[in-house]
């Protein structure tokens, strides 16, 4: 775990642990806060205590006493205050939050008056019928807490962008479907394209509530329904990720969709610019402040804006943010959300991966796919030859794939075909494939596929070794992470960015949903560290093609343009920086 990661779960503890003890809000608000902006630094914190530290007292949200706590960790390994407060709970209480549906004062109550202490004394309670005696707590309530509990223990993590998606864009096409529904969308940190969900947020709009709750609720899908309620809903599905559905009349939709979609800084920022020229902002939308404390919708006061998202920035001096902006990153200093590449400037796919190795298309296939999706050109990349679990290319394979790939590629019109190959970066640094086999290529992905677990320094040269290569023009998923499965390799990324940029080696967000590596933080530190990204999907099969989508969000969230993506470059551009690292023009 980086510093950073761990740090954050020790901020995330300490407002868990105040949480519990019933002490003040703003005090677990401000840990919180300095958690997600620990989460999503592209900098090590470690490394910025040591060489830059104002720097870090400049960083927006983290207040003097976070910035001791941090330089107090890099120091020691440790933060007092950490231990201090959860000296104070037994030490397994605070897994108990993690239940779903247990929040922090439920969490207060079974502990001292429940005997619970974790989650196996929490199991053990609830069996035996001890808590049916605590206040608030019904026999309905207990059998929600058992099968939650039921549920954490056998539920994974957050659920990935690339499996939430499908479900959600699912669910609105048919929600849109019923009658009276004028719009329907997903909200949340799935809009804003964040690499995992916690759960996914559906709105609509609708003058008729009821027949969609229904359907929602009833929908085959649906594992348990949590909450029924007139205008909201919430429901397990049977992949375990859950799903809330609210539905808000037309005239409410924009306020209701920007509040919905957060995140929370993002819209705290709002509400505060709302104040500050004498207006209020909710979920309802936008009114003027007229000293009454009842809520305006309540009093059937006409909001100053409200019914699209676009008003409201409008009303209050704004042009329009984009979703994967609004994380409080400074898109309200300098709003970029124009200049922000879309799937569309994307013009080639230069990683993916035949049945030479471990893909399921031919080579034909392959291209035919790549010019469906109006490519100008596809890059062939099998695996090397020490991947032997990807059935990776020995030498004498690789030189008859290359001519199998020039053959076929003589067939098609239109459309570019490098013949490439995606190359083990050793754990030394070294590459799988000599140079002068290199050279006989015409595009070079170099990739670490295994010794995963190197320290940084190792990882570090690792990684500069390969973007010195002359031959290589991609490092490809450059840390090896896997969502919810392992970390990978943590590099200093200023020193390779730093590389890549200076060689003119672009670094790739793999767009695959497992990995999506670089993620956003990293690709906002290459992009101002002036290195070029590649997005590419790293196909294995035809259908992979549609991971673009999620590489486009994650590039986006890490406020990449076109002209810093190799992809995006017209032909012209392309080539000439291909051919200035590789070997001589490619026949079209
Ligand atoms: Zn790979
Ligand atoms: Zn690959």
């Amino acid at each position: 775990m980086s510093a950073n990661a761990e740090i954050a779960k020790l901020f995330n503890q300490i407002a868990d642990a105040l949480e519990v003890l019933g002490e003040n809000q703003f005090k677990v608000m401000a840990h919180r806060k300095a958690a997600r902006m620990l989460e999503d630094l592209g900098d090590d914190v470690a490394e910025l205590c040591k060489s830059d530290p104002n720097k870090l007292k400049s960083i927006d949200g983290l207040g003097a006493s976070s910035v001791q706590k941090i330089q107090e960790f890099v120091a020691t390994g440790k933060i007092k205050a950490h231990e201090e407060v959860l000296a104070k709970l037994p030490p397994g209480l605070i897994d108990v939050l993690r239940v779903p549906g247990l929040g922090p004062k439920t969490v207060k109550l079974l502990w001292e008056q429940g005997g619970v202490a974790d989650l196996a004394t929490l199991k053990s309670q609830l069996a035996s019928g001890a808590l049916e005696k605590l206040p608030r707590m019904g026999a309905k309530t207990l059998q929600n807490i058992a099968e939650n509990l039921a549920f954490l223990e056998t539920a994974g993590d957050r659920a990935r962008l690339g499996d939430a998606m499908p479900i959600a864009e699912l669910l609105i096409t048919q929600l849109r479907a019923i009658q009276g529904v004028t719009q329907a969308e997903f909200a949340g940190s799935l809009r804003r394209g964040r690499e995992t969900i916690g759960d996914v947020d559906l709105l609509v709009a609708t003058e008729q509530p009821a027949c969609v709750m229904e359907f929602f609720c009833g929908h085959p899908l649906v594992a348990k329904v949590l909450v029924s309620g007139d205008t909201k809903s919430s429901v397990r599905l049977n992949s375990g990720l859950q799903v809330d559905l609210r539905a808000v009349p037309a005239v409410h939709w924009g306020a209701a969709l920007l509040y919905f979609t957060g995140s929370k800084d993002h819209n705290v920022i709002l509400r505060e610019r709302a104040i500050e020229r004498g207006m209020r902002l909710n979920e309802y939308g936008l009114y003027a402040d007229d000293g009454d404390a009842t809520p305006p919708q309540q009093r059937g006061v006409t909001p100053i804006a409200s019914k699209t998202e676009q008003d409201i920035y409008d009303k209050l001096g704004l042009e329009w943010i984009a979703p994967e902006l609004r994380e409080s990153h400074g898109e309200f200093e300098v709003n970029i959300t124009k200049q922000l590449i879309v799937q569309g400037d994307i013009r080639r796919e230069l990683h993916c991966h035949t049945t030479a190795s471990d893909g399921l298309l031919s080579i034909e296939k392959l291209i035919e796919t790549a010019q469906s999706r109006g490519f100008d050109a596809i890059a062939i990349t099998d695996h090397s030859r020490s991947s032997a679990q990807a059935n990776g290319l020995s030498l004498e394979r690789l030189r008859e794939h290359a001519a199998n790939i020039r053959a076929a590629a003589a067939k098609f019109k239109g459309i570019h075909v490098l013949v490439g190959s995606e190359v083990d970066i050793l754990a030394d640094g070294r590459l799988d494939y000599p140079d002068d086999v290199l050279a006989e290529l015409d595009w070079v992905v170099a990739s670490p596929h295994t010794a995963l677990k190197q320290t940084t320094e190792a990882a570090t040269t690792r990684l500069l070794a390969a973007i010195a290569n002359p031959f290589v023009h991609v490092i490809g998923h450059p840390t090896g992470r896997i969502l919810n499965g392992r970390p990978g390799l943590e590099p200093n990324m200023k020193h390779v960015i730093a590389a890549a940029a200076q060689a003119g080696v672009a670094l790739e967000i793999n767009c695959n949903p497992a990995r999506l590596d670089l993620r956003d933080a990293l690709v906002r530190a290459a992009h101002q560290g002036g290195a070029m990204i590649s997005i590419n999907t790293d196909a294995h099969d035809g259908n992979h093609f549609d991971f673009l989508r999620y590489g486009i969000l994650t590039a986006r969230r890490g406020c990449l343009d076109a002209k810093h993506c190799v992809n995006a470059w017209p032909w012209k551009k392309f080539e000439a920086w291909r051919v200035s690292r590789g070997r001589s023009q490619v026949k079209k």
